[in-house]
């Protein structure tokens, strides 16, 4: 028997075996393999779907900010369109009362005007002098200073339609206010922009001088004509209840101050918002102008109260 045939079927057998231990190891790592794509597959689906999902959430974020910015932009226009129709009113408002005011001083018109005006505040008390102007229907005009804590008064100030008038921000007639023309200028400066800062809308470009006018001694022409030159007009009074002169004031006297002061056509009535006195004798005041013909507004630029 040649080698061939005593060992030929062993050998067959061997590689038989062999091929099959290697169809079978092929055949294993083959499904690994597809088991491994297949796991592969489904996290770059997953991937692929979580930034599908991300993409859709930026594209919503974009359009509800674009969303965002033309509703700002309708709010920006919308204020815009506010401030310009006030500026209107103001100017219209300023004509009709320089219109009477000539009807009146040309005898044509037998009313007469009182300017009520309220200086050095807002103080607590204001409120209390709101509440007299609300229940009387009056409009009145507050020369303020700088306060910031007490923004909710000028708020409601504006919002019962009285008007902001500027008082300079610190009121310093002995520290520094008048030491030259345009410390005075700044300060009155600031009190305006401060208002317009915190309220987004300015004053009604009239100054009372702290003490008034003739406190600014030779400084007082040079400041009228800074004044004038920057669009503003300043404005003394005709009368008032002596609620910051007469440390022996009583609601009665105030009362007859106020109403002996004012006695012409078109008058000016100072009183301070700080005064208990001149709260207590308000209510009877307004009922005595009112008797004599009087109708109260708010103080503008364009009267011919103001100053030269
Ligand atoms: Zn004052």
């Amino acid at each position: 028997m040649s080698f061939f045939k005593r060992h030929g079927l062993r050998l067959v057998s061997g590689l038989l075996l062999v091929g099959i231990l290697a169809m079978v190891a092929f055949s294993l790592s083959w499904k690994n393999n597809v088991k491994h794509l297949n796991t592969k597959v489904s996290s770059v689906s997953k991937e692929q779907t979580s930034i599908t999902l991300q993409k859709d959430s930026i594209e919503s974020i974009v359009v509800s900010l674009t969303d965002s910015v033309g509703v700002l932009d309708s709010v920006t226009d919308y204020y815009e369109s506010l401030d310009f129709q006030l500026e209107i009113a103001r100017s219209q408002y300023g004509k009709a009362i320089y219109a009477l005011e000539e009807e009146i001083l040309a005898g044509d018109n037998p009313t007469k005007i009182m300017y009520l005006t309220l200086d050095d505040g807002p103080y607590d008390r204001t409120h209390d002098f709101l509440d007299i102007l609300d229940s009387c229907s009056i409009n009145a005009t507050f020369f303020v200073l700088g306060k910031p804590k007490m923004k909710a008064v000028y708020e409601r100030i504006l919002r019962e339609g009285h008007l902001l008038a500027n008082h300079t921000y610190s009121h310093r007639i002995r520290t520094g206010l008048y030491r030259s023309t345009s410390s005075f200028i700044e300060d009155v400066e600031k009190l305006d922009r401060f208002i317009c800062d915190e309220f987004g809308l300015p004053t009604n470009n009239v100054v009372r001088f702290p003490g008034g006018s003739y406190q600014a001694f030779s400084l007082r022409r040079p400041i009228i004509d800074s004044l004038h030159s920057m669009g503003y007009q300043y404005v003394d009074w005709t009368g008032s209840t002596h609620d910051s002169s007469d440390s022996c004031l009583t609601a009665d006297s105030a009362f007859f101050n106020a109403t002996l002061d004012c006695d012409h056509d078109i008058d000016v009535l100072l009183m301070h918002d700080f005064s208990k006195i001149s709260l207590a004798a308000l209510p009877r005041i307004i009922t005595n102008f009112r008797e004599r013909n009087y109708t109260f507004f708010p103080l503008v630029k364009e009267s011919h109260v103001m100053g030269r």
